[in-house]
């Protein structure tokens, strides 16, 4: 069983490798900070995004703009708290004009991803939206097929839905966002009785 000091100081020294990056010369070099991930290092369930908007390149935190509470509120609605999950990006950097992760710079990323998910090894993660799903999985599937259905990754069971983003754009998607969580509540042991999906 791993001791969360020795998983902080991992977590610690791979964020100033992180932080240090300059692989990808625009990332690098148009970055407000690197954004290295947030949570319980100890976690059973890891949240993996795309990439760092705007409002996260400012902070440095993942999900904290507006597609960032409404994950906050999708993680209180299945009765945890940020704090007891761990929330982390494909990408550490915002691509400029948030367009998508060019194939270049998730290849240089992912020994910094594959390297977070060895430390805390989670027991479950949970894949928002398809940049997140296809570059952990590597596949071209769409979420629609992915989800509902566990997938191995290294051990980690792995699920996918739809991106926070997404819902904002397409709030009925939310129903499938929620079915999914409590699925997976229910895999994790996790009772809801009676919680609701939030909106
Ligand atoms: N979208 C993401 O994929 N990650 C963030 O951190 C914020 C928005």
């Amino acid at each position: 069983m791993p001791l969360s000091d020795d998983v902080d100081s991992l977590l610690k020294s791979l964020s100033e490798c992180v932080a240090n990056c300059t692989r990808c010369h625009e990332l690098a070099t148009t970055r407000t900070q690197t954004v290295f991930g947030v949570g319980n290092p100890l976690a059973r369930l890891c949240f993996l995004g795309e990439a760092p908007g705007a409002d996260e390149d400012r902070q440095g935190e993942p999900f904290v703009g507006r597609a960032g509470q409404l994950l906050t509120r999708i993680i209180e609605a299945c009765t945890l708290r940020r704090e007891d999950v761990y929330i982390l990006n494909v990408l550490k950097c915002r691509p400029p004009g948030n367009r998508n992760p060019l194939p270049d710079e998730v290849s240089n990323c992912r020994e910094f991803l594959n390297a977070q998910l060895e430390a805390i090894r989670p027991e479950y993660l949970c894949c928002l939206g398809a940049v997140a799903a296809q570059t952990l999985l590597d596949t071209t599937q769409s979420i629609g097929r992915m989800r509902g259905r566990f997938f191995d990754y290294q051990g980690i069971r792995v699920m996918c839905t739809y991106h926070p983003a997404y819902l904002l754009r397409n709030p009925a998607a939310k129903r499938d966002v929620w079915d999914d969580m409590k699925w997976l509540m229910g895999e994790m042991g996790i009772e809801l009785e009676g919680a609701s999906g939030g909106s």
